[in-house]
């Protein structure tokens, strides 16, 4: 079983790109879980064809602990096994202890069977804040993939992500198997990204192209798998699933300084706006 997790700066496409990825390994007759680990409760939504009803907190606190896995674990597209840990009350509590919880209820409850091929952690926010390295940190997801754009924020936020990587990959076994860029349509993007993921010590495992028919999936609760299996940005999704299940490049990431990463921008993002 590999244990996957997907960081990268907020709203840069975490959730939609796991959801994808993840319905393109199932068509492919993967048998995987996805574990939501964003007090928002969206990262099944396109997998279960709508917000996922209950999350592990809500269930927790509404029913105590006599919880069966049926409550907590949805079925969602081609037999996806779909969980949200979901969050503390607003302003009270903190959101990565509630992770944590989810993930010591589902092994109690029996949810990593020998007969997952992978478990898919899409965790909110920067590893920068303890809560969300949880799945990092708890030895559980070994595998981390990065979401960045051209965006100097985007591989600001992937260079310390990379940090806390590197931080937990000392004492564990975590590494980082690449970089996904989901593009913003930047200048030089994906050599800029190619360059980014090289400096690091990785890869750039795939380059997914804007494409609007995402939006008109995620109206319709689907992935654009779902929604439009013949679409180009499908075979992208497909692209990436492929790349992902034949992946041997686990790295310890080299960060970078903020110097490097400017100087990194003005080399390769804007050659064009340059010349
Ligand atoms: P958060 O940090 O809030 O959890 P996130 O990183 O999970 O955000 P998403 O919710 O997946 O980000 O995506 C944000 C928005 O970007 C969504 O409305 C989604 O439809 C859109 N989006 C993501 N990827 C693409 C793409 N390749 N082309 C077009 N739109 C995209
Ligand atoms: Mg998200």
């Amino acid at each position: 079983m590999r244990q996957v997790a997907i960081y990268g700066k907020g709203g840069i496409g975490k959730s939609t790109t796991t959801q994808n990825t993840v319905a393109a390994l199932a068509e492919a007759g993967a048998k995987i879980m996805v574990v939501g680990c964003d007090p928002k409760a969206d990262s099944t939504r396109l997998l279960l064809n709508g917000l996922c009803q209950r999350t592990v907190l809500d269930t927790l606190r509404e029913e105590g602990d006599d919880i069966d896995l049926d409550d907590i674990l949805k079925p969602g597209f081609k037999g996806t096994r779909c969980v949200e840990s979901g969050g503390p009350e607003p302003g009270v509590g903190c959101a990565g202890r509630g992770i944590i919880t989810s993930i010591n209820l589902l092994e109690s409850l029996g949810a990593y069977t020998s007969e997952l091929d992978y478990v898919f952690y899409d965790v909110l926010g920067d590893v920068v804040c303890g809560g969300f390295a949880m799945p990092i940190r708890e030895g559980k997801a070994e595998e981390i993939y990065i979401v960045a754009s051209g965006e100097l924020m985007a591989l600001y936020a992937a260079n310390n992500i990379s940090k806390g990587i590197q931080k937990y990959a000392t004492s564990g076994k975590v590494r980082l198997g690449g970089i996904i860029c989901n593009s913003r349509k930047v200048d030089n993007e994906y050599a800029l990204l190619k360059a980014f993921a090289e400096e690091l010590g990785s890869q750039l495992i795939h380059f997914v192209p804007r494409d609007n028919i995402v939006q008109r999936a995620e109206i319709h609760k689907k992935t654009v798998i779902d929604f439009d299996p013949a679409a180009d940005q499908a075979g992208e999704y497909r692209q990436l699933a492929k790349a992902i299940s034949e992946n041997k490049m686990f790295v310890i990431p080299k960060p970078m300084t903020q110097d490097r990463l400017e100087e990194l921008m003005m080399q390769h993002g804007f050659l064009d706006a340059i010349a």
